[in-house]
């Protein structure tokens, strides 16, 4: 595997007028013309024009020598659950087609205030309900490494547009899994954060007590400082707590990894876990402590996931009535029947299966059956990972128990595309950081990712160790 350009690296070329935002910009929009075509990673672009003249305002002040952001004039891509002022946010939905947020959300107001270059909103399954990007109502996206293949998701929009080159980085979101798995599967690093770490403001709810916005980049460095761009707390988000984030740790000497042996089962492919030990080995070369740990609770993890999520999601589902935001259901009589119509037509079949789901796991009579032993049962497996981070630093993990798989091959069985989340939703679950970093490729040239997960907090860690683990298979 080469080494792939890097966003941070571009700081030092723009400081030194080396290259121009214009000229960055001009290269994401003539990739774009040139690949979206074959990927669809992207369900709205900005104007050229805007953009161009955004980065020619940029460069101005570079020249003219007044103070800038270093990042500044780097283009950017934001999955399209994220609010950007003036930009229609769909997420994936019809219900919410045309609809116009007045605002940015805080991680995007952080970009802009960078002066960062937002080039388009990504494409993504409906309000993060899949795996595979295929839940979109508007197009699949394509993994760049093969046509043929999912990009994986929800995140899926984002992770091909960096796999593809077109951005050096984008925005994903992650409510169990969605920046790690297209990460995983297209070959780009992800992170996602403690949970609290990044302000969910403007962020369109599907799980609140899950949901985090995270990076999507060509590298390790670069995930890390587009996480320092938007992290930190914000008093429009009272779960967003202080907590000094992105600047990458020195490894403290060795470090202790544990292998939970719960995530290397048979439904692994083998290059799945041939990753998992090929890293394990060039750690324990290094020096570092690499153990077998046990996590048994996580056989439960995928019910109390979809579980909880679905309680939450068909919660936060509620407020598309036709009357507040986006797609109405015209010629009707009565409220009633606006209502039920545009709810009909505006969700699709993954959204309503999840509104059914949540809203019989939280109704009276089965509420203490489902939703609230799950609840229980997540603070369980929280403290078995509570538990094994008194004994390592870190864990790694498989993320996906696959590569990418073809197109249309999990579209008619939700339960196959809900096993597919089987080793990202834990951490998810825990609020714990999670990190994705790209080991290399399967033997049809497919990309393998692993996970290193680290105990609330200790984000700059997990970024430092994945740092390692890519120079290590970088090299290889
Ligand atoms: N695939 C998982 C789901 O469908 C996770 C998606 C996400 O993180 N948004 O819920």
């Amino acid at each position: 595997m080469t080494r792939p350009p890097s966003a941070t690296g571009l700081r030092f070329q723009l400081s030194s007028r080396a290259v121009s935002s214009r000229d960055l910009v001009q290269e994401s929009l003539t990739k774009i013309d040139r690949l979206e075509a074959r990927i669809g990673a992207f369900i709205s672009r900005a104007d050229p024009e805007d953009l161009l003249s955004t980065a020619s305002h940029i460069d101005d002040l570079r020249a003219k020598g007044e103070e800038v952001h270093p990042l500044a004039g780097i283009p950017v891509a934001v999955k399209d659950n994220i609010a950007v002022r003036g930009m229609e946010m769909t997420c994936g939905s019809r219900i919410l087609e045309g609809y116009r947020p007045p605002y940015d959300a805080t991680a995007v107001g952080r970009l802009r205030d960078a002066g960062l270059i937002i080039v388009g909103k990504t494409n993504m399954d409906e309000f993060g309900f899949g795996s595979s990007t295929e839940n979109s109502a508007f197009h699949t996206t394509r993994n760049p490494a093969n046509l043929d293949m999912v990009p994986g998701g929800s995140s899926g929009g984002s992770a091909a547009a960096v796999a593809a080159g077109i951005v050096p980085w984008a925005l994903g979101t992650d409510t169990g899994g969605s920046i790690r798995q297209p990460a995983a599967l297209c070959g780009v690093a992800g992170f996602r954060p403690t949970f609290g770490s990044v302000s969910r403001y403007g962020l369109v709810s599907y799980a609140s007590s899950m949901d985090q916005i995270g990076p999507l980049a060509k590298s390790v460095d670069d995930a890390a400082a587009l996480l320092s761009v938007i992290a930190g707390p914000d008093p429009r988000d009272s779960t967003c707590f202080p907590h000094h984030l992105g600047q990458v740790d020195q490894i403290p000497g060795t470090l202790r990894v544990g292998v939970p042996q719960e995530y290397l089962s048979d439904a692994c492919q083998p290059a799945v876990t041939k990753a998992i030990a090929d890293v394990s080995e060039h750690l324990s070369a290094l020096g570092w402590k690499v153990t077998p740990v046990s996590l048994p609770l996580t056989e439960y993890a995928l019910s109390i996931y979809y579980i909880i999520a679905s309680v939450e999601a068909a919660s936060n589902l509620a407020r598309y009535d036709g009357v507040k935001y986006g797609y109405s259901l015209p010629d009707t009589d009565t409220w009633e029947e606006m209502l039920i119509g545009t709810r009909t037509k505006g969700f699709g079949d993954e959204a309503k299966r999840r509104i059914i789901l949540g809203t019989f796991a939280s109704s009276a009579g089965y509420q203490d059956q489902y939703y609230a032993r799950a609840c229980n049962a997540r603070e369980l497996l929280s403290a078995e990972f509570r538990r094994a981070f008194e004994n390592v630093d870190l864990l790694l993990t498989p993320i996906s128990p696959t590569t990418a798989w073809r197109l249309g091959e999990k579209t008619t069985d939700p339960i196959q595309m809900y096993l597919s989340d089987v080793f990202s939703i834990p951490a998810a679950l825990a609020g714990i950081p999670a990190s994705v970093i790209p080991v290399g490729a399967d033997a049809e040239g497919l990309p393998v990712g692993v996970q290193l997960c680290g105990p609330p907090g200790a984000d700059s860690l997990v970024l430092a160790a994945s740092r390692v683990v890519e120079s290590l298979t970088v090299a290889e």
